[in-house]
């Protein structure tokens, strides 16, 4: 048996659900924030609204990254938007003269994209993605560059792919390397910490203490650009590294 309430606080609606479990828990979830506190039967009014209470600046965090994950999801490809590329926001401009689609970044913080008259969302954003694509390749390539001599490795192909759940890969046999392609909206000093990791997985193929030193080593601020990667503007799911 449950029994639902709602109540208001601090401008906040909790959906409240009591029900025969042993712990009180609080939860908020996508796409909206909604806040929802599921407490054991015997839960007074004011318990969850001290619990409430004390979780506030916690759940104003999780709700803003919910919102922002929705902007970023709903994206038109039209002037006015902001865009990321290598950590720093963009303004896009749409012009619609172009008879070789393309994109070049003008007026420091402006980027222009060139298209045909009758494209499509789609178009518009295969056009982005591809243009991210050949941008980080010039950066992955002088890169690979440095960090080889550094680390003492030679990998054989880096690709770039759109992945929901991973920053990079890596398969040691083949010397190959797969990077996430939002990587591209990241500052460049996050796709070369990827790089470096997935780069000493030739060395060590597990997360081992070994892996751990050698990242020490060669990369002394990695965790640094770990926590940077995962708390810049989110898109379309959370990520895992
Ligand atoms: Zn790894």
């Amino acid at each position: 048996m449950s029994t639902k309430t709602k109540f208001e606080i601090c401008n906040l609606l909790v959906e409240t659900v009591r029900k025969d479990i042993k712990n009180i828990h609080l939860g908020v979830y996508p796409p909206n924030g909604r806040i929802r506190v599921a407490a054991p039967l015997k839960t007074s009014d004011e318990s969850v609204r001290l619990l409430v209470i004390s979780k506030i600046p916690w759940i104003k965090k999780q709700q803003s990254r919910f919102m922002a994950q929705e902007r970023q999801t709903k994206r038109e490809y039209i002037s006015g938007e902001s865009h990321y590329f290598l950590g720093k926001r963009y303004l896009l401009n749409v012009s619609d003269i172009g008879l070789i689609p393309r994109i070049e970044i003008k007026r420091k913080a402006h980027l222009y994209m060139y298209v045909k008259s009758n494209s499509t969302l789609k178009h518009r954003e295969k056009l982005l993605e591809n243009w991210y694509r050949s941008e980080i390749k010039k950066q992955i390539a002088s890169l690979l560059e440095k960090w080889s001599k550094i680390i003492g490795v030679k990998i054989n192909e880096v690709e770039i792919r759109k992945m929901k759940t991973k920053w990079g890969t890596c398969n040691p046999s083949y010397k190959k390397i797969l990077l996430n392609l939002e990587l591209a909206k990241k500052p460049a000093r996050c796709l070369e910490y990827v790089l470096v990791h997935e780069m000493i997985h030739l060395l060590e193929k597990k997360h081992s203490d070994k892996f751990k030193s050698k990242m020490e080593s060669f990369m002394p601020n990695w965790k640094q650009f770990k926590n940077e990667l995962n708390k810049f503007p989110l898109s379309y799911s959370d990520w895992s590294y």
